[in-house]
């Protein structure tokens, strides 16, 4: 069955007692038992609840993987991943991390004794020569957070697997609907399902979705004994969500399309970052390794933070707010928000500048995004002097 059928049915059949046609909600922290020993296929819900087994079921299906795991948070995710190795294992990651993964890496994971180090995963050389032997776990995030860069998943799983190494991949900007890391050679992808999985911004969610059965069973060990589990009601919400992750990614792709090109050609626009532009430097592999370009866009606006204060606070419809891949627009200042963990200094060198925002651009008509964007980069070109000298006095 393809996608968007599997969307809808794998994992959710009829509830087998009164014929639902959605999975109930089993709002229940545990199960009578027939007898000692004989539970009904559940026993407590921290180990197994019918909803998160539905939502775990599809999600595999999705990602063409064999067993899915669905957890409290997308870092709670990312976190069982990290947990597979002991200390003293090397991580080889790409430098181009969401901000959290960053800082679960370097303050949680390195004083654990992980050996972590970075290199830029959009330069394939660079980054397997970085690959060594005692490399266990090599962690791609593609396209990348906030910059849009792309790794090469199947090059990079190859030359990893050569050198004895997993390969994780956090397909959170992408969604299975637009790339498939296990089809492309990774082992693990990772999931944030807050952001397009869930696509409405009303949950907080993980998932680890997985082929090999070992794999799979030490990550569900994993997930019991430290025990970060979503609720059965999240587990519903992002169940909801999947049903129509096909229709809401192709809008996604469509209006970032019309956002990208148009902010390309406006002069108040330093650059642009986006897959689908031409002179993207990964425009070729992204047209091979994805089914579309993605619903993010980054932009470099001319006038550096004054700027982006005056074109934030100008913005109407695009909210100014972390997270991304809900329905609705939003705008986000990666340097102090969703990337202030990262220090000053590193984050310059990873081109994460004062007049970066990143856009996650929404299923609103692109004809009413482009013209809220139109009217705030008016506001932000409009001279210095313009409401923030008031403000800056202030401070
Ligand atoms: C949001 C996000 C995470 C973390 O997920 P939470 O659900 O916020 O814990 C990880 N990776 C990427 C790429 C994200 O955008």
């Amino acid at each position: 069955m393809r996608f968007e059928t599997r969307a809808i049915h794998d994992g959710q059949e009829p509830d087998p007692l009164t014929g639902a046609v959605t999975v109930p909600v089993y709002q229940t922290s545990t199960f009578r038992q027939d007898g000692i020993g004989r539970p009904r296929g559940y026993e407590y819900s921290r180990t197994d609840n019918p909803t998160r087994r539905a939502l775990e079921t599809a999600l595999a299906s999705l990602e063409g993987g064999s067993h899915g795991l669905a957890f409290a948070s997308g870092v709670a995710a990312t976190s069982a991943v990290l947990s597979l190795l002991r200390p003293g294992d090397r991580v080889l990651a790409g430098d181009d991390l969401y901000g959290g993964t960053y800082r679960l890496f370097e303050r949680h994971f390195r004083p654990w004794g992980l050996r972590i180090d970075y290199a830029p995963a959009e330069d394939s050389e660079a980054f397997l020569s970085a690959l060594t032997d005692d490399t266990r776990l090599v962690w791609l995030e593609t396209p990348t957070n906030p910059l849009l860069r792309l790794a090469d998943i199947a090059a990079v799983s190859e030359a990893a697997h050569r050198c004895g190494a997993r390969v994780a991949v956090d397909n959170t900007f992408a969604s299975p609907w637009l790339q498939r890391p296990l089809e492309l050679g990774a082992d693990l992808v990772v999931h944030s399902s807050t952001k397009y999985l869930g696509g409405h911004s009303d949950l907080i969610g993980g998932a680890v979705v997985v082929t090999d059965p070992e794999l799979h069973r030490k990550l569900k060990w994993h997930q019991n004994a430290v025990g970060a589990v979503p609720g059965p009601w999240d587990c519903w919400l992002a169940l909801r969500g999947l049903k129509t992750l096909a229709l809401r990614m192709e809008a996604h792709c469509r209006n970032a399309q019309r956002v990208a090109d148009f902010l390309a050609a406006h002069p108040a626009v330093e650059r642009v970052h986006y897959p689908g532009l031409p002179d993207h430097p990964q425009h070729a592999l992204a047209g091979r390794q994805m089914r579309g370009f993605g619903g993010m866009v980054s932009a470099e606006l001319a006038g550096g933070f004054p700027a982006v204060e005056r074109f934030v606070g100008a913005l109407r419809l695009f909210f100014l707010a972390e997270s991304l891949g809900g329905v609705e627009s939003l705008v986000c200042h990666p340097a102090r928000m969703t990337h202030a963990a990262i220090p000053p200094s590193e984050r310059r060198r990873r081109g994460i500048g004062e007049g970066l925002v990143r856009l996650s651009v929404g299923i609103e008509h692109a004809d009413d995004l482009i013209a809220d964007l139109d009217q705030a980069l008016a506001a932000a070109g409009g001279g210095p002097t313009t409401g923030r000298s008031a403000k800056g006095d202030a401070t």
